[in-house]
């Protein structure tokens, strides 16, 4: 055994040639269509419209969605190549693309064929843009805690809540909401009386402000309110009372996409550190004939490397629906994150005075890491869950109780 691993032969990872073709697909498009926008979108805080078009086009909407739901019927090595290529372009553009993951995630795997058939299609299209509505102002880190209800009366639930942080939240025409439907049978228990619900933003009651963060800038991130709106039954998704599951589930799912987008963001880190230290001269010497710039890049290429590793190797056991991607997956995003926040403060060490200049967007890098760390659970939760998954699929123990 090479605990936690059976043996050597777990350390694999296989590509397939489309793999390549679709990442170097995905290249070209964002040299051509997003790159030359960058500045364009850090202004105005918003993905222009025929951008949205045109990434539709490539089906990037629907990468992971199968093609009976209209989507192209990617693994999970496709969408950690689309959401990395996307990322070392422009790290927003890749958060408003994949953020679909954790509405569609839930519906293909708890969802009955109606809401199939009814949602996914749309999205997978581009023609209607969803969001994923958990975190609330008490707190993100525990969803077991929240405090939106949903109270069932007569062949509908009425739901009362406000949901804070929520990417696309202004701007999505559906949103996955869990809910409490139930007090805890126990305090064991209190992920237990959860319910997952799938809310229309132009349903009765339903409201949203948009919030301005420090990074993401393009991405819209929102507070959406829920004031007694009318859902009806057949707009549960999943069992009553174990929406938990399906939270948790899901984050297992995505934040494999998290850790793909660090290792983008970090591999234009590096592109661009290179570059600058080749070209900037300094004592009459480019500066990366100095051995303080050399460390630097050599100590940012080491930590993408080994991050775009173990971020590929999350999504291949996942696809060979090995339990142990939920904790590789963990180490990964919080590894990959730290990583791309670390090449971020070197890159502005090595541009200096230019990596402070707003028009350069280096700075960019940094804030759109610290987001990185904290969405689909902070970096302390991450390390809680790599332990607690640990114990559970290696050794069959059960911290949470769950099971
Ligand atoms: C730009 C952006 C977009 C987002 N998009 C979405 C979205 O689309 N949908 C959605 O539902 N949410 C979204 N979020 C919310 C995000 O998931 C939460 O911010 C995150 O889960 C942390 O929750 P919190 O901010 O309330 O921090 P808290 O939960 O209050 O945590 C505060 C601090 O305490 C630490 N902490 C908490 N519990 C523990 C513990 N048990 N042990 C050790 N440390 C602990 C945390 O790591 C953190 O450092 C988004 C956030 C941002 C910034």
């Amino acid at each position: 055994m090479v605990l936690p691993f059976l043996s050597i032969n777990d350390f694999k990872l296989e590509f397939k040639p489309e793999h390549e073709i679709f990442r170097k697909s995905v290249r070209e498009f964002v040299e051509r269509e997003v790159i030359p926008r960058i500045a364009e979108m850090e202004k105005t805080r918003t993905i222009p419209r025929d951008l949205h078009e045109k990434a539709a086009q490539q089906g990037f909407f629907g990468i992971d969605i199968p093609i009976k739901y209209g989507g192209q019927g990617g693994d999970t090595l496709m969408m950690v190549l689309l959401s990395e290529e996307l990322c070392r372009a422009y790290p927003a553009f890749s958060t408003y693309l994949l953020v679909h993951g954790l509405f569609t995630y839930p519906i293909l795997k708890y969802g009955t064929e109606e809401q199939k058939k009814k949602y996914l299609p749309q999205i997978a299209s581009g023609e209607k843009l969803a969001a994923h509505a958990s975190t609330e102002a008490s707190g993100g880190s525990d969803p077991a805690g929240i405090q939106t209800t949903a109270k069932k009366i007569n062949n509908h639930w009425v739901l009362t809540g406000r949901k804070m942080f929520i990417t696309s939240g202004d701007i999505a025409n559906y949103y996955i909401v869990p809910a409490r439907t139930s007090s805890p049978p126990s305090r064991r228990e209190r992920w237990r009386g959860i319910t997952c619900f799938i809310v229309e933003r132009d349903w009765i009651g339903v409201s949203a402000s948009r919030m301005e963060m420090v990074g993401l800038k393009a991405s819209h991130t929102a507070e959406v309110i829920f004031d007694d709106v009318k859902v009806p039954e057949e707009n549960v998704l999943g069992p009553i009372g174990e929406g938990f599951k399906i939270l948790m589930d899901t984050y297992d799912h995505g934040r494999i996409g998290v850790a793909a987008q660090a290792v983008g963001l970090t591999q234009n880190a590096f592109e661009k550190s290179l570059n600058y230290a080749l070209q900037r001269n300094v004592f009459e010497k480019p500066i990366i004939s100095y051995q303080a710039i050399q460390f630097y890049l050599t100590d940012i290429l080491t930590e993408l490397l080994a991050a775009r590793f173990l971020t590929y190797w999350a999504a291949y056991l996942a696809d060979q629906g090995r339990p142990e991607a939920i904790f590789v997956a963990s180490i990964a995003k919080a590894y990959a994150t730290e990583v791309a926040e670390r090449a971020a403060l070197k890159t502005i060490n090595i541009h200096a005075g230019y990596g402070v200049a707003v028009e350069n967007y280096v700075d960019m890098l940094l804030r759109d890491a610290e987001i990185m760390k904290i969405y689909e659970g902070t970096n302390e939760i991450q390390r809680m869950i790599t332990i607690r998954q640990l114990l559970k699929k290696v050794f069959g123990i059960d911290l949470l109780g769950l099971s």
